[in-house]
C-alpha cells in the first residue's frame, strides 16, 4: 500500500532533483513505509528514480556523509584502507538530535554561529524530520590537506575532532540558554531515566538536553535526505536558512506547505573551513575526547575474530604498546587507554571482574586517577556489547599515545600481535622436539659405534 500522498510528493520534480543533488556521489539508503530497508550499497541514479522507488514502497531517503568513486563497490566489512581508497571526500554533518525543540533550534543557531566565527559561512542547514537539525559544511570548503594527509583520508577522525570542538565553543552559551527557559529540576523530570547524565561536574550538562552526537560519524553512516519524509513524524526534511533557524516553525516542513527555494547543498568559497578544520585537529591533539569509537570502522583492519583463550594469557607476550599502557599513563590518554585496555584484557581471556579488578589496580598509577565510577560504566558498556572488540590497530592514529607506532604490532592490533607471538611460540616448541629424535639416532649410533 503506497499512501498517494507520499507518492504525490516525491512525483514532484524539483524534490526529486534536490534529492538526486544532494546523492550525487554518495551511498544512499531507502527506507520502505512498512519499516524495513532496502539492500546496501544503493545509489541513486536519475532523478526519476526517487519516484520509482517510492512507487515500490519507499518513504524516506538517507544518504552517506562519505563521498565516494563507486559507491556500488562498497561491501560491509571492508578495511580501513580499502574504504580510504574508495573515498574521494567527505562533508561534516552535524545531527542535532533531541526531543526538545527550542533546545535544538538554540543549539543549531548556536553551531552556525561557531562556524562563521571560523568565516564558515556556506553551510547547509536542514531540519530533521522531527526534532532536530542538520547541518552541512561541504568537503569542497577544506584544504586538500591536513597536517600533510589527504583531508579525504581523515575521515571520520576530521569530522568528529570538528564536532568535538564544536561542541566545546558552544558548551556554555548552550547551557546558558537551556537554564534560562527550565530549571534543572524541570529538565530532570523531562528527561526521566537519562536525567543521571544531567549533571557532569556539578554543572548541567547540555549535551544531556540536546545532543550533538559524534560517536554516530562513522564510517558509511547515513544521515536523512533533504525532502526525505520522516516516517514517523510525516514532515519533510526541508532546508532552513541560516538566520531563520530560531524562527523554523513545524508548520513549514508539512508536505503539502514545502516549497524548493533554499539550497542544502551549498556552494563553499575555497578552504573557507581551513582554520576549523586545522585547530580542531590541534586541539584534538591536546585533549583527550571520551568518544567510544564504531567498531565497524575503528575496528575493520582486522576482521578474524580470534578465539578467547580460557585461560588468561600471561604479561610476558603481551606487546610493548599494552606493557606500557598497563603502566599507567604519564599525561593525556588515560580514557581511550580504558577503552583499548578492556578491549585488549578480554581478548586475553580475563573476565569482565578481573578486567575491572586490573583497572582499578592501574588507575593508581596514571598520573592522575580517574573516578572510579568512569572505569565502571565502561566496563559495564562493554559487558552489554554483543562482540568482544579488539583494540584498535597500531597504525591507528587517533589512539596515540595508548597505541601506534609500536614495534610489536606494527599495523595489527595487540590482540592479533599477541597471537602470533603465541603461535610463534607454539612453532619453536615444536621445532625442538622435531630435532630431538635426530639427537637420539646419534646418540643410539654413538652407542652402536661404541
Ligand atoms: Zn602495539
Amino acid at each position: 500500500m503506497v499512501d498517494p500522498k507520499i507518492l504525490k510528493f516525491y512525483a514532484r520534480k524539483d524534490i526529486q532533483n534536490e534529492i538526486a543533488k544532494l546523492a550525487k556521489d554518495r551511498e544512499l539508503a531507502v527506507r520502505y513505509s512498512n519499516g524495513g530497508f532496502g539492500k546496501r550499497p544503493d545509489v541513486l541514479q536519475y532523478p526519476s528514480d526517487v519516484l520509482e522507488l517510492a512507487r515500490q514502497g519507499v518513504s524516506s531517503f538517507h544518504v552517506s556523509e562519505e563521498r565516494w568513486s563507486d559507491p556500488l563497490q562498497l561491501r560491509s566489512g571492508m578495511s580501513k584502507k580499502q574504504l580510504d581508497e574508495l573515498r574521494s571526500g567527505w562533508d561534516l554533518v552535524l545531527d542535532i538530535d533531541t526531543n526538545f525543540f527550542e533546545f535544538s533550534k538554540a543549539a543549531a543557531a548556536l553551531i552556525v554561529e561557531a562556524l562563521k566565527f571560523y568565516d564558515v559561512s556556506n553551510v547547509g542547514v536542514k531540519f530533521s524530520g522531527r526534532s532536530g537539525f542538520h547541518l552541512l559544511v561541504p568537503f569542497e570548503a577544506f584544504p586538500s590537506s591536513v597536517n600533510g594527509q589527504d583531508t579525504r583520508l581523515l575521515f571520520p577522525d576530521g569530522a568528529r575532532n570538528i564536532a568535538l570542538h564544536l561542541k566545546d565553543l558552544i558548551e556554555k552559551p548552550l547551557r546558558d540558554h537551556i537554564l534560562s527557559l527550565s530549571s534543572v529540576d524541570e529538565l530532570k523530570k523531562a528527561l526521566g531515566d537519562k536525567s543521571s547524565e544531567l549533571m557532569k561536574n556539578g554543572k548541567l550538562n547540555p549535551f544531556s538536553v540536546v545532543d550533538i552526537d559524534s560517536v554516530l560519524i562513522s564510517s558509511r553512516h547515513m544521515f536523512r535526505s533533504v525532502y526525505s519524509i520522516n516516517e514517523k513524524s510525516g514532515l519533510v526534511s526541508v532546508p532552513v536558512k541560516l538566520d531563520q533557524i530560531k524562527n523554523f516553525q513545524l508548520q513549514q516542513a508539512k508536505i503539502e506547505n514545502v516549497s524548493v527555494d533554499i539550497p542544502f547543498v551549498v556552494q563553499p568559497t575555497d578552504n573557507e573551513a581551513k582554520h576549523l578544520i586545522i585547530e580542531s585537529f590541534d586541539k584534538a591533539s591536546k585533549i583527550e575526547h571520551t568518544y567510544i569509537p564504531d567498531p565497524k570502522t575503528e575496528f575493520s583492519g582486522e576482521k578474524k575474530p580470534y578465539a578467547i583463550p580460557k585461560v588468561k594469557v600471561q604479561d610476558e607476550v603481551f606487546p610493548e604498546c599494552m606493557v606500557k599502557a598497563l603502566q599507567g599513563m604519564e599525561s593525556d590518554g588515560r580514557k581511550r587507554a580504558v577503552f583499548v585496555l578492556i578491549g585488549f584484557l578480554r581478548n586475553m581471556g580475563y573476565t569482565f571482574d578481573e578486567v575491572l579488578e586490573r583497572l582499578l589496580e592501574w588507575n593508581k598509577k596514571n598520573y592522575e586517577e580517574l573516578r572510579e565510577g568512569y572505569i565502571r560504566s565502561q566496563v559495564s558498556w562493554h559487558k552489554r556489547q554483543k562482540e568482544t572488540l579488539p583494540p584498535p590497530s597500531c597504525a591507528n592514529k587517533s589512539y596515540y599515545p595508548i597505541v601506534g607506532g609500536c614495534t610489536n604490532c606494527k599495523s595489527r592490533n595487540a590482540v592479533s600481535a599477541v597471537h602470533w607471538r603465541l603461535k610463534l611460540l607454539k612453532q619453536q616448541e615444536k621445532k625442538p622436539r622435531k630435532k630431538a629424535p635426530s639427537i637420539k639416532k646419534n646418540v643410539k649410533k654413538s652407542t652402536k659405534a661404541k
